[in-house]
């Protein structure tokens, strides 16, 4: 067990050496899942379809509890993109930058954990995969760093940030900043 916390303190203390903004040790058991996710990606959301880390092709929520129920901890990965003010941001680079910034520090992490013999470790991020301008639907054409979208899964983002101690919320204001979250299952 003691091994287990000293490994979970390393990956978190590592997260943000490589540039998190924070990074938390959390019990997966409080992960709140819902049907109403991919509600959410099939009506609505301009991606559906265009990636194979989105729906249709991830798994849904039931499969992703079940998926989750054969870990106990992770890692929660907080990304932080600032933005200038009066900044006129094209944010489609800014998320791009965010999302590939964030995808190297999980990728890290769980090749780190990996090597920490967590064997089984596996990261998800938010938001769609963004390593190709455009997916390869028939096959991904970069295997060994795709990782699912989380809400893609099922997984509330917003209730994973907020349970854990950071605050998520719809921005109706200027835009000071973009956050994005990250998983690291591990055990
Ligand atoms: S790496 Fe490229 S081909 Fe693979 S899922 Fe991502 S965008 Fe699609």
């Amino acid at each position: 067990m003691q091994k287990l916390a000293d490994d979970l303190e390393e990956l978190r203390s590592r997260a943000c050496e490589l540039g998190a903004s924070a990074a938390k040790i959390i019990d997966v058991a409080g992960i709140r899942t819902g049907a109403w996710t991919r509600m959410k990606c099939q009506y609505g959301c301009p991606n559906y379809g265009l990636s194979l880390c989105c729906p249709p092709y991830t798994p849904g929520y039931e499969q992703m509890r079940e998926f989750l129920a054969e870990y106990t901890k992770a890692v929660l990965v907080e990304y932080t993109f600032p933005l200038k003010e009066d900044d006129h941001t094209d944010f489609a680079a800014a998320d791009l930058s965010m999302s590939n910034g964030l995808l190297d520090i999980l990728l890290a992490l769980e090749k780190e954990a990996f090597f920490q013999n967590h064997y089984r470790a596996f990261s998800l991020k938010a938001g769609r995969c963004r390593l190709c301008a455009q997916c390869n639907l028939k096959k991904c054409i970069n295997p060994t760093k795709a990782r699912p979208s989380l809400e893609a899964c099922g997984i509330d983002v917003f209730a994973l940030a907020n349970d854990n101690g950071f605050r998520m919320r719809v921005i109706t204001g200027p835009i000071r900043e973009l956050k994005i979250y990250g998983l690291l299952l591990v055990e």
